[in-house]
């Protein structure tokens, strides 16, 4: 094992495993001594199509000698064809481009503020959001995010929301006032344990909206871009939602974000209302329209739903080989969860350590897997009984 100690000008905001990772070449990676590890993560959701994924690297190799930086006073040709292709994909209308999850969130947050005070001429500004919810760390959406450690030390916050618990209908129904604008969601609750929304809530969410001239905002940050085993994961639960926020697998680990909205609701960022310098340059939405363009020509959604598949059935056995420590699998797509009745950090730890495979967690009962959507038989099992010695240590 390497034995990495942190930089001493590098500030120390992360808790990170001692391995220092130089290289990636589909689900493998390899740290600085040349050990090789699988990466179950896909750098927490992102690199879905693997690493260096090789469709996505030509095009990002002839856009590097073409252009990388213009600004947004220009128009950038790759902006619209990839909002074109996020409009047909997920029935919106309109994108905008910026360049991390926590960016997209705010973008949606400022829109869904924006259309209720502009366009519609109302004084509302609250947002609904939901505890174990996570949607970033910018002051406003760390306020947004249902987790109190996430806030910790930060205050004062921006005003304008309030938490309510997931997947309880009444709760969402008393938090409505006068000033509410929109209710936000993840429809699985990645950071936060791996909980799916259950179908008829979020249909009863959309018909709160409906009835109370709400918008319906899904963070699809972590679950967009076929993590879930459709291209977004509303289109699980028959209802559209007035926007979405997209981020991690959109641009194959290069840093792009998007909102994509109605027509109606895009309509509020009027010239002037928003933007950003790097946003959707050129480098950025060529990864995104070759991520996307790869998902399409080999038909990935397939792939997701027979992995899922596969990996489902291999944590059933894990759960029957240890009732005592498996409490339950859970989950959509390749955005899965197994709980335990145990800590999740000792299993983890030594199936990257011991194993050489690379694992996450979701809160500190659950370890959840984030496999690419090219990862094999082969490497299921290589990736379960590495889990499984892991629990047999723990
Ligand atoms: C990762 C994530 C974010 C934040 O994205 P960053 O790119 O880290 O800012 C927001 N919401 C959800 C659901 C996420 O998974």
């Amino acid at each position: 094992m390497s034995t990495v100690t942190a930089p001493m000008h590098l500030m120390n905001n992360y808790a990170r495993w001692p391995i220092s990772l130089v290289k990636g070449q589909g689900n493998q990676v390899w740290d600085d001594q040349g050990k090789e590890y699988l990466d179950f993560t896909s750098g927490i959701a992102v690199t879905s199509l693997g690493h260096v994924p090789p469709k996505v690297t030509a095009k990002l190799h002839e856009q590097l000698d073409t252009l990388w930086h213009c600004s947004n006073l220009v128009h950038v040709p790759q902006q619209g064809v990839l909002a074109e292709k996020l409009s047909r994909l997920s029935g919106l209308d309109q994108a905008f481009f910026c360049n991390s999850g926590a960016e997209a969130n705010e973008g949606l947050i400022k829109l869904a503020r924006r259309y209720a005070q502009k366009v519609k001429g109302t004084g509302r500004y609250e947002i609904i959001t939901f505890e174990q919810s996570f949607h970033g760390r910018t002051l406003a959406t760390l306020t947004a995010t249902g987790q109190e450690k996430v806030k910790d030390g930060f205050a004062p916050l921006p005003q304008g929301f309030v938490t309510v618990p997931y997947n309880d209908l009444d709760a969402v129904k008393a938090a409505i006032t006068d000033q509410t604008c929109a209710i936000m969601l993840e429809l699985v609750q990645g950071e936060g344990g791996v909980h799916p929304a259950e179908e008829a809530w979020v249909k009863a969410l959309r018909e709160l909206c409906d009835t109370h001239g709400l918008l319906l905002l899904v963070d699809e940050i972590q679950t967009g871009i076929g993590r879930t085993g459709t291209w977004f994961a509303f289109q699980q639960y028959d209802v559209k939602p007035d926007a979405i926020s997209l981020a991690k697998g959109l641009g194959s680990g290069f840093p792009i974000g998007a909102v994509v909205a109605t027509k109606e609701v895009a309509e509020a960022f009027a010239p002037g209302t928003h933007g950003t310098t790097f946003g959707g340059n050129p480098l950025a939405t060529t990864a995104g329209i070759a991520t996307l363009d790869t998902m399409e020509e080999e038909n990935i959604l397939e792939k997701v739903a027979k992995i899922n598949s596969l990996i489902i059935q291999k944590l059933e056995q894990l759960k029957e080989q240890y009732p005592d420590k498996v409490v339950t699998v859970r989950g959509k797509g390749l955005l899965l969860g197994v709980e335990l009745s145990i800590p999740a950090a000792n299993a983890v730890n030594y199936a990257r350590e011991q194993k050489g495979v690379i694992l996450l967690m979701a809160g500190p009962n659950v370890v959840r897997l984030l496999p690419s959507f090219i990862t094999t038989e082969a490497e299921i099992k290589q990736a379960v009984a590495a889990l499984s010695e892991g629990l047999a240590q723990s």
